[in-house]
């Protein structure tokens, strides 16, 4: 006989996990998780540091709250930015771990789940061989409700492949069109600048209209520039439905402004850039450049160094009070997975907090009234 659980949560991740902690005592749940450990991209977030919320965040105050209630203190940067006071994001993951209830909760690692169905008796979870406790033999499990929290499509080495695209869509859902975002812009050959840092101005341009601007670090790499500011442009570089990415990409230009506080006449009055910019660059640029130096973009970079997924399940098939499908009742989905991105900063693991807590908010209550019902 297959074990049944109220609740199975696919994926052991930021949504994952903190929709675990936040389950009541009492109900029966459990994760699967496709990696051997629990969290593995949350460790590689924030530069190791885990930047968990961003001031900017209408939900940052009860995201906070609720890492200090388990015992997590954070602290913020100058630009609005929390990390944990430890700045570990190992100690993020290990508080979200330690808050699970175990005595219901059964973890299972290197689960990865294949199919996931709705039949008479409730959801059907079908997963690869798992290590842990629970279901040693089984590889499919009943479930009254589930949690889709698997993530999107960046970072594929983190364990995230896109798996839950295909059990959304197998159910019924939408999903928009998915392109790597937060992440470098290839703009040239730069090898005589890889590894140069510059403070600037970016501006991106579509159709000779300028649709973006972005200030802060500029990293040069071999084959571009990446750094916060670029990474907060990508989103907005993309194919139309049935475009060529490489025509697409034609439309676009960027102006590098590697002098914002000088203005045009200052810049132009010196004989060299070098002194407001470092000597490669100022070897590659003169001054009449400096202010607005024209970059092609030929392409952003692919998923395996994206931060974050463009597009996902469509929310307007989601209740945004619960996280629950509006069209298969008992199914959740939290975190990545849904057409939801915000800029670099926090914004993407508060939306994941948020959602898998909302998602669990909601099963606690439906437990209640399941019980109220048959008292
Ligand atoms: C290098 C890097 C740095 C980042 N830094 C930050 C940052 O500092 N701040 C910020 O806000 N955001 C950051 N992000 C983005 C942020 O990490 C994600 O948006 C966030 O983790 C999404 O949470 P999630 O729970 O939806 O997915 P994830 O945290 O990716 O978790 C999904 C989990 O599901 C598992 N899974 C996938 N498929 C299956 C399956 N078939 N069966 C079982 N399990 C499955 C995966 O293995 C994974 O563990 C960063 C991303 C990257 C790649």
């Amino acid at each position: 006989m297959n074990p049944r659980y109220d609740v199975c949560i696919i994926g052991g991740g930021a949504a994952g996990l903190a929709c675990a902690a936040s389950i009541d005592r009492g109900i029966r749940s459990c994760i699967l998780e496709k990696n051997e450990i629990l969290g593995r991209k949350i460790l590689a977030t924030g530069g190791g540091r885990c930047n968990l919320t961003n001031a900017g965040c209408p939900g940052a105050p009860a995201t906070l709250d609720f890492f200090a209630l388990r015992g997590l203190e954070t602290y913020r940067d100058p630009e609005g930015r929390y990390y944990p006071y430890s700045q570990c994001a190992a100690d993020v993951v290990r508080i979200l771990a330690d808050s699970i209830d175990k005595t219901y909760c059964d973890i299972m690692t290197s689960a990865e789940v294949s199919k996931l169905s709705r039949g008479k008796e409730g959801f059907l979870v079908e997963f690869g061989r798992a290590k842990g406790r629970g279901t040693r033999e089984a590889n499919t499990i009943l479930a009254d409700a589930v949690v889709i929290a698997s993530g999107g499509k960046a970072g594929p080495q983190f364990g995230t492949t896109g798996d839950g695209y295909r059990l959304a869509k197998g159910l019924g859902h939408q999903v928009s069109r998915l392109y790597p975002i937060l992440t470098g812009i290839e703009c040239g050959d730069f090898s005589d600048l890889k590894g140069i840092r510059a403070l600037g101005r970016v501006s991106l341009y579509r159709d000779g209209v300028k649709i973006g601007e972005e200030e802060g670090q500029i990293q040069f790499t071999a084959d571009g520039i990446s750094g916060i500011c670029v990474f907060n442009l990508t989103p907005l570089i993309r194919a139309e439905d049935g475009e060529r990415p490489a025509d697409a990409m034609k439309r676009y230009q960027l102006s590098l402004d590697l002098a914002p506080d000088f203005t045009e006449d200052q810049v132009r009055s010196r004989r060299s850039a070098f002194g407001i910019v470092t000597g490669p660059l100022a070897d590659r640029l003169d001054p009449e450049r400096i202010k607005d130096w024209r970059l092609p973009v030929l392409g952003i970079k692919g998923w395996k160094e994206a931060q974050c997924t463009g597009g996902g399940v469509i929310l307007d098939e989601i209740d945004p009070g619960t996280q629950e499908s509006l069209l298969v009742p008992g199914l959740y989905l939290a975190g990545e997975i849904l057409d939801a991105q915000g800029p670099c900063g926090g914004y993407n693991l508060q939306n994941a907090w948020e959602t898998g807590i909302r998602a669990a908010r909601a099963i606690n209550e439906r437990a209640i009234n399941e019980r109220a019902k048959n008292f």
